[in-house]
């Protein structure tokens, strides 16, 4: 790959802007975005104004009289941007790795995915009325209505992922959308929106990009009916209460410690290739990566060393270099937090068997396996939400479930073993949205992917997840 080329192209691509009304909105004020990988600044990024946010809200609601109504119009655009998106997938995955940092690969089967999301809900029959009851007395028939503008907020670690799930599900049944991508990545999501414009009539999808400040004006906008948001669980808490005075529906899809349980049955080289893969998935920045591992005692030793000679074979480097298995992590504050939990379980007594900082420039933290580490350390009782893995001993598997459930969040977790149907049986006691069993965070459009406790209200994906995009009517018709 000619690096200075891609940076030229990069550039070009970078200079985005806000949508509304089918339009770029002028950039009256900026904020900077970070290349990970090497510190500098890409661009200076639009930061929404309050008439800013005020006028994308206006453009979703102006959009939403005529979008509820055509449900054939919606399935054609829908396939139509799924389309559109193929074919911008590689400047799109370009953009995406230059803010996020994740391989060019990865950022480019980001878009191809999403993809798969609009095709899903575009293929998908919305809900028939129900008749409750037909009688000579009356008629009942109970519909799903859209809600009307939605805000769709999303996180840095899958910004096109997120953005294009949000869009598939709200679009469907005939809502109009904002998207506010996370000041860490706003260029591929605004990018992308603006392709977008090709196939949705005006106001239908819109975006605007800025921080936290922005992220309250379209929670608590009045046009807005539903907020659909991905992100940290304290945040999270605060759009949740942001939608009280208005009683606007939400659905939150926020923060994890997903658990992984190794069976006293299972093969150690075999179940470390997938464990490894998924804690590190994106980087350890997902949020159903693994982030603890319980290992019983007979098989300690031997997963632990698979984990790490994995670990230290994994290529870390910029994104666009082709050979990089792993970017840098998305942004200082996360590798200080990442850096910060490992040295906390170092002092209470962990071993770090492989990995740790990184001297170059760039956001780099190569991946970390940690040993002998107790419950109780900060590595295991938070969410790292970066590239070290926590690998913790039982003796008894009822414990191990027990210690697994004792966590306020509740996304996933996953069983790892040589008898699948033992697997399950131990998957049903863990207290999270998803259990896997022996794989973990692989999530598909028909599959509802929801977070038990502090990790979230409402469901995404499958019928489940577009049902949150509607109400019920019932229409009582007295004979
Ligand atoms: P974050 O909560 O800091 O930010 C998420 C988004 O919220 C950003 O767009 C941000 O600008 C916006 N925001 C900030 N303050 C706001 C406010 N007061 N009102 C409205 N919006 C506001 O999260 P992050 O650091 O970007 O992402 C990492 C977190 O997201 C991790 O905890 C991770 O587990 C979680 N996550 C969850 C899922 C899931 O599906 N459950 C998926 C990906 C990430």
């Amino acid at each position: 790959m000619d690096i200075e080329a891609v940076s030229r192209r990069i550039e070009t691509l970078a200079d985005v802007a806000m949508i509304a009304d089918g339009r770029r909105l002028p950039t009256e004020s900026t904020f900077d975005v970070i290349n990970p990988a090497t510190e500098a600044v890409l661009v200076a990024a639009p930061n929404a104004t309050r008439d800013q946010a005020d006028a994308v809200m206006a453009s979703a609601e102006a959009a939403y009289l005529s979008w509820k109504r055509d449900d054939d119009a919606r399935r054609a655009a829908m396939r139509a941007a799924a389309d559109l998106l193929l074919v911008h997938a590689d400047d799109l995955g370009l953009l995406l790795t230059a803010e996020q940092g994740k391989p060019v690969r990865d950022s480019v089967a980001e878009v191809t995915t999403a993809v798969q999301w609009l095709r899903w809900y575009a293929d998908l029959e919305l809900d028939q009325p129900e008749i409750v009851e037909d009688s000579a007395v009356r008629r009942i028939a109970v519909y799903r209505r859209p809600l009307g503008p939605t805000v769709a907020i999303t996180a840095w670690n899958f910004p096109i992922q997120m953005a294009v799930k949000k869009l598939a599900q709200a679009l469907r049944p005939g809502n109009t959308v904002v998207v506010k991508p996370s000041p860490y990545t706003p260029l591929a999501t605004l990018r992308m929106v603006e392709i977008l414009q090709e196939v949705f009539p005006p106001g239908v999808v819109n975006a605007v990009s800025g921080g936290a400040e922005l992220g309250s004006w379209l929670t608590e906008h009045p046009l807005t009916r539903k907020i659909t948001f991905t992100g940290s669980t304290p945040v999270g808490k605060l759009v949740a209460a942001a939608a009280v005075p208005d009683l606007k529906r939400v659905t939150l899809e926020l923060g994890g410690n997903d658990a992984a349980i190794v069976l006293d049955d299972a093969d150690p080289a075999t179940v470390a290739v997938g464990i490894f893969d998924r804690a590190f998935v994106n980087c350890g920045q997902t949020c159903a990566a693994i982030k603890r591992v319980y290992v019983p005692d007979s098989l300690y030793d031997d997963v632990v060393g698979a984990l790490t000679s994995r670990a230290a074979a994994a290529v870390v480097g910029n994104g666009l270099e082709p050979d990089t298995d792993y970017g840098p992590l998305n942004n200082r504050a996360q590798l200080d937090i990442v850096a910060a939990l490992v040295d906390d379980a170092v002092a209470s007594g962990g071993r770090v068997t492989t990995g740790g900082p990184d001297d170059r420039s760039g956001f780099f933290y190569r991946p970390a396996i940690v040993a002998d580490v107790k419950d109780e350390v900060r590595l295991v009782a938070e969410e790292q939400f970066g590239p070290a893995l926590p690998v913790l001993s039982y003796s008894d598997l009822d414990d191990a479930v027990a210690r697994a459930n004792d966590s306020q969040y509740g996304l996933g977790g996953s069983v790892w073993t040589s008898d699948p149907d033992r697997g399950a049986q131990v998957a049903g006691e863990l207290e999270s949205g998803t259990v896997w069993v022996n794989t973990h965070a692989t999530t598909l459009a028909s599959q509802p992917f929801a977070g038990a406790k502090w990790s979230g209200i409402g469901v995404e994906n499958g019928r489940w997840g577009m049902q949150q995009f509607t109400q019920l009517q019932a229409i009582h018709t007295a004979r």
